[in-house]
């Protein structure tokens, strides 16, 4: 019989490892907390505007994640935005959805908890659950995926080790055009990071400008828990100022993102306990990077069918 993998994450860690284990004869099912595809590649959209508030762009390094993102280019998901800067078109989720086609997923789904049981492991979100299935797959943030695998019995120690940076996001649409003509300010110092202009991407619907602002790691942190309206008026003035706007935004709001980049990696490609069928991949394993979380993915994925005695090269 074809055995059954449950991958818990639709970033691209899970899609990834989802890709490999498909392309080796596995079944994979996808579970993600969030209505939508992609984790921290994400697209937020609001009436007609629509703004990437996660990860800004993605640069292509090794061969095989090169090798895609060749392949979403000319599928039209995705697209050079400057320099060697790659962006998902229309949307930062355009790449994932792309990944995703053919697989059952199981969205707005949090895995609470794991179990195996004699024909296999089960996983459970509150009273509802699904199983069994050979092997799971946790491709979450480190931080919540040790709770996760301990609910299933595996604990592994390098997940403790692992720390992330903070990011308070602000998304702004302005009606009137702002003189502004760049695609991006970057900021070593002060409270904001990083702004994109996010209707300067490729694909971007261009009736009205949006922006993007990533506060830095240390104000993020300072600010944490505050709401998104207070973190809004701390930082949306300082914002205006730096693109030179005159009026206020027609639509403002902060998200916050607690883990978004990896600060300290697990400095090994991913996590496998062989014996029960458990694995762990994402970002955190290689550096704070899509392109980290991909190959972590693959990795799994591979070490997974090793320990099966499934070779392939990926
Ligand atoms: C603000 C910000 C800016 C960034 N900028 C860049 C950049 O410019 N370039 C770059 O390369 N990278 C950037 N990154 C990092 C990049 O987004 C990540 O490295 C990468 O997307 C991580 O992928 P992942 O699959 O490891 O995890 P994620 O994308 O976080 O995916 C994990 C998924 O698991 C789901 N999940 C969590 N818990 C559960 C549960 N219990 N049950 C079910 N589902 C669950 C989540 O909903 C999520 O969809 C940025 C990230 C942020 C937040």
């Amino acid at each position: 019989m074809t055995k059954r993998v449950a991958i818990i994450g639709s970033g691209m860690a899970g899609l990834a490892a989802a890709r490999v284990l498909r392309d080796a004869g596995l079944t994979c099912v996808i579970f993600d907390k969030s209505r939508g595809l992609g984790g921290r590649m994400a697209t937020r959209r609001t009436g007609d505007l629509a703004f990437d508030h996660g990860a800004q762009y993605f640069t292509a390094r090794g061969p095989r994640f090169t090798a895609l993102v060749e392949q979403w280019r000319a599928d039209g998901v995705a697209a050079g935005w400057f320099d060697d800067a790659i962006v998902g078109a229309p949307g930062m989720t355009a790449p994932a959805h792309a990944m995703a086609r053919g697989f059952e997923t199981v969205m707005g789904w949090e895995v609470t908890s794991l179990n195996r049981e004699a024909s296999g492991w089960r996983l459970h979100a509150g009273d509802d659950s699904h199983g069994a299935f050979d092997a799971v797959i946790v491709a979450i943030p480190a931080p919540q995926a040790a709770p996760l695998l301990e609910t299933g019995g595996v604990s592994f120690p390098e997940l403790s080790s692992v720390a992330y940076a903070p990011c308070l996001a602000l998304m702004l649409a302005f009606d009137k055009p702002l003189a502004f003509a760049g695609v991006s300010l970057r900021f070593e110092s002060g409270p904001i990071a990083w702004i994109a202009h996010n209707s300067s991407k490729p694909g971007r619907s261009s009736d009205r400008q949006t922006f993007v602002v990533h506060a830095g790691p240390d104000w993020s942190l300072a600010h944490l828990d505050e709401t998104p309206e207070a973190i809004l008026a701390k930082l949306s003035p300082l914002a205006l100022e730096l693109i030179g706007a005159k009026t206020a935004p027609a639509f403002a709001t902060a998200h916050r993102w607690r883990y978004a980049l990896v600060q300290k990696a697990v400095g090994a490609p991913c996590l496998w306990d062989a014996q029960a069928g458990l694995g762990a991949c994402g970002d955190y394993c290689l550096g704070p990077r899509v392109e980290a979380a991909f190959d972590s993915g693959e990795a799994m994925a591979l070490r997974l069918l090793e320990s099966w005695g499934q070779h392939v090269s990926a």
